[in-house]
């Protein structure tokens, strides 16, 4: 990444211009910057975990006010016509269009949203803490969600930053029983404290089969040990937008039992919505780490080499 100056952007008429106040480090800005995920925008800015404050309206908004915080993620655009628009399925919309990928994000200093996708956000949290719900917190309960997991069911989550930390609190709150996965001792450590019944290496067995598990770690030779935890019936999610190739799979070992593998693809408005309003009722323990926006390139690397515990957040000065 370089660091450069360019001219605010002016909003278009149903947008909203948005003084950037924290930007949260998602796995995903890593792929773009990395090339893991194709270039759809030449020299683009990432970020697309933006909390800031609307400090001009295009000229057909309605319904924001100047000085209003606002919440600013990945979706950003859909053709609102096609089968999956129409059927509320508006994440899989091949038109669709994305902060920080398509559009530039919010490792800047102001960044624009089409004012339909801009989120209202819950009061209680201060913006560094805001950040990292608005793609982690949001992605990570539609991958709870597609888990169905049953009343008190045992959960196991495989990688445990950003996503899922916030995910594990969600999944305590509504009475899960959470083993987490992970290389790192010091989520481990961050895991237990936040109430977790048990916590172990990445492909540990867990002490109990699973009712469902999360994949948030973009390590696709996770898959078959993650299957292999499953109790029959169970769910494996796939969370992330990005896997390394998953291992061949053995039908007895990893499928047989009626076991079910799937993946979550972005998100709709209504899981955003539905995720703020939880996060407002269900106050949530965000661990960040924070960075000047000028470090950007820094706090990557750090993610890139798990060195972050929680989520990385920029914050402007
Ligand atoms: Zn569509
Ligand atoms: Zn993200």
């Amino acid at each position: 990444m370089v660091l450069e100056h360019r001219p605010v952007p002016a909003p278009a008429d149903d947008e909203l211009l948005v003084r950037v106040r924290a930007c949260g480090v998602c796995r995903t800005d890593l792929h773009v910057a990395e090339g893991d995920l194709p270039v759809h925008r030449p020299g683009v800015v990432p970020g697309h975990e933006v909390v800031g404050e609307v400090v001009a309206l295009g000229a057909a908004v309605t319904g924001f006010s100047l000085g209003e915080r606002v919440g600013v993620a990945w979706l950003r655009g859909t053709c609102g016509e096609c089968r999956y628009c129409l059927a509320g399925r508006e994440n899989l919309c091949p038109y669709s269009v994305y902060t920080g990928w398509d559009e530039d994000g919010g490792y800047a200093e102001f960044a624009t949203v089409p004012a339909d996708f801009a989120y209202r956000l819950p009061e209680g949290y201060p913006d560094e803490k805001l950040a990292p719900l608005l793609c982690a917190g949001i992605i990570g309960y539609r991958a709870l969600r597609r888990a169905e997991l049953p009343d008190g069911g045992r959960l196991g989550i495989y990688g445990f930053g950003a996503s899922g930390h916030l995910t594990a609190q969600v999944a305590l709150a509504a009475g899960a029983h959470v083993s987490v996965f992970t290389r790192s001792p010091h989520a481990r450590e961050l895991a237990l404290d936040l109430g977790v019944a048990w916590a172990g290496g990445a492909a540990d067995r867990p002490p109990e089969p699973l009712d469902a598990a999360i994949l948030f770690a973009p390590a696709g030779e996770l898959v078959p040990p993650a299957l292999e935890a499953l109790d029959w019936g169970g769910v494996l999610v796939l969370a992330g937008i990005h896997l390394t190739d998953v291992p061949p799979l053995n039908y007895q070992r990893h499928l047989y039992g009626e076991r079910t593998v799937r993946s979550v693809t972005a998100n709709t408005r209504a899981d955003g919505a539905e995720f703020l309003g939880l996060a407002a009722r269900v106050p949530l323990r965000v661990r960040t780490t924070a960075y000047d926006l000028g470090a950007a390139d820094h706090a990557l690397a750090d993610l890139a080499e798990d060195r972050v515990t929680g989520a990385a957040v920029l914050l402007s000065a």
